[in-house]
């Protein structure tokens, strides 16, 4: 490869999710720039037309291309995340909530969790959740914006999306196509390379016809027409510790008013997804199948929820894992043909953005070297890396009896999570690392919610005398209760601000 690449046209393989949140950010980053964008999608092939739950970093992702939250919820048939809850995961009949927010006021030297404990080694505190306004915003089914400018921690949440993605991918469409992208509908029949499968040189169609383009994003979904198809790049595969590798997923009435979190439940061999839109609620079950077999993921499904079915479930299969390299060549893989672990945590259209931001931040010029594209596989593999640890975590810290969950009860964990687990068992520390898409607070929350809790605490709680922290914590306590007596429901908010017409 040449030093520096010019790069003066783009092909984006795909028209789902993640094809065309590519071109969009890409048509608004090069506005002023002659560079050429075209995506090619096959209507005859369609999307995956799944992956409608998010985390906040999508509103971020919007918002940079100037679109606003109301205006976003009113076009995609939007609801407001405020995080998920998880059922019977630690063991049957118990709930908790990983909210998009904070938990309690800390000190600038001792988060507020060590305080927490403290209370609690000592006389007994109220349950944690109860100093997350996130939490109990979400849990009574309330929602407001948060404040812009919050006096505590104990104001701060931050929210998500919950929408259809058809509709999104087609705000994305339109506003991609009125910054100039062109689009192809048609099949790519062949894709040729360089002799040494180094680079891609041109996509052939179903009519014979071709695009040549200086730099490809390949966009197409599980099977990786270009990066693993024509280029050949390999997968690292993450079985042995996400062991769920199978889904069937269908859309069904609404029966009451959406909350304003996603559920998930744990099932014998994996777990339920509900998922609430304004006009339909997205389900789903995710499982693995050398636990159970497919009639019976797929009837633990229907039998599970209560609205009508509006089309048959629908079957997926996947290997939980990523691309050994993100990047080769002229070619970047974006969305599920770079890497999927699972939608436990709605991670998937996040590492559509990271991807999107690294690449931004690699074109502040039409142009790449050699250096940008190894370090763009760098931060990749690290930000997949980081997300399915957290996500075996959830798997890992269960109390729940069935075959399933007694291998992932005893499965070794990736070194940098035992780390993780064992620091923070010894002392309450929540080790942060560089790219990691999940905050302190996030560990936080599934590490209480699975009943793990460290044997010491930080000593610098103990500069704060008993009675004024206790004081303090009943206080924090009626603020959140205040607050959330104060907010409209979820339902009354999005009637009033975002109403989906259809
Ligand atoms: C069961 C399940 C649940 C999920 N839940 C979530 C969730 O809650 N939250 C989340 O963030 N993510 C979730 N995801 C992931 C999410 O669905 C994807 O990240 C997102 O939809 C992006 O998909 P994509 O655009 O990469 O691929 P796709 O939607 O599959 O798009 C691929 C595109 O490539 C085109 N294409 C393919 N081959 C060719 C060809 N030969 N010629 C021309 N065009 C071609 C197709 O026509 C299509 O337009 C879930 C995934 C699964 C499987």
């Amino acid at each position: 490869m040449a030093e520096t690449l010019n790069v003066a046209s783009i092909a984006i393989v795909g028209g789902g999710t993640a094809g065309w949140m590519t071109a969009a950010a890409l048509s608004h980053h090069f506005k002023n720039q002659p560079v050429d964008i075209t995506v090619v999608e096959s209507s005859k092939l369609g999307t995956v037309g799944v992956g409608e739950a998010t985390i906040p970093t999508l509103r971020r992702f919007y918002q940079k291309l100037g679109f606003s939250d109301l205006q976003v919820l009113k076009a995609s048939a939007g609801t407001c995340k405020l995080g998920i809850e998880f059922r019977d995961w630690y063991k049957p009949d118990t709930s908790f909530i990983h909210p998009f927010g904070l938990f309690g006021q800390g000190t600038k030297e001792v988060p507020f969790h060590h305080y927490w404990l403290r209370a609690k080694a000592n006389g007994g505190a109220a349950p944690l959740e109860q100093f997350s306004l996130g939490v109990q915003l979400a849990s009574q089914n309330k929602f407001k914006l948060p404040i812009d400018k919050p006096t505590s921690q104990l104001e701060i949440y931050d929210w998500a999306l919950h929408f259809d993605a058809a509709l999104f991918a087609h705000l994305m469409r339109e506003f991609s196509i009125s910054n100039g992208v062109k689009l192809i509908d048609n099949e790519i029949v062949e894709v040729k390379t360089d002799s040494e499968k180094r680079q891609i040189s041109s996509l052939i169609f179903s009519d014979g016809t071709y695009l040549q383009t200086d730099l490809y994003i390949d966009c197409s979904g599980f099977h990786s027409l270009l990066l693993a198809g024509a280029l050949e790049v390999g997968y690292e595969d993450w079985s042995q510790w996400l062991v769920c590798n199978s889904a069937f997923a269908v859309q069904s009435e609404l029966v009451g008013p959406p909350p304003s979190r996603t559920i998930a439940t744990a099932r014998s061999a994996g777990w339920q997804w509900t998922i609430p839109l304004q006009h339909r609620q997205g389900n789903g079950h995710v499982y693995a199948d050398s636990f159970t077999d497919d009639e019976t993921a797929r009837n633990t499904l229907v039998s599970n929820i209560k609205g009508k079915l509006l089309h048959d479930p629908r079957h997926f299969r996947f290997t939980p894992g990523r691309r050994s390299h993100a990047w080769k060549g002229n070619c970047v893989a974006i969305g599920l043909s770079a890497g999927f672990l699972e939608p436990l945590e709605s991670t998937s259209i996040a590492l559509v953005e990271t991807a999107i931001d690294k690449l931004l931040m690699t074109f502040r010029q039409p142009k790449y070297h050699k250096e940008d594209v190894q370090r763009f596989n760098q931060v990749t593999a690290m930000e997949y890396e980081r997300v399915r640890d957290f996500i075996i975590l959830h798997y890992k810290a269960n109390q729940r009896s069935g075959a399933m969950w007694e291998y992932c009860r005893n499965m070794a964990l990736p070194e940098l999570l035992q780390d993780k687990l064992n620091r923070y068992l010894r002392n309450g520390e929540i080790v942060t690392y560089p790219w990691e898409i999940f905050g302190r607070d996030s560990w936080l929350a599934i590490f209480n919610g699975f009943a793990i809790y460290p044997q010491n605490y930080h000593p610098r709680a103990d500069n704060m005398p008993m009675d004024y922290l206790q004081k303090h914590l009943a206080f924090m306590q009626s603020q959140v209760s205040q607050w959330v007596a104060d907010s409209p429901s979820h339902n009354d908010f999005l009637k009033t601000h975002c109403q989906y017409t259809g």
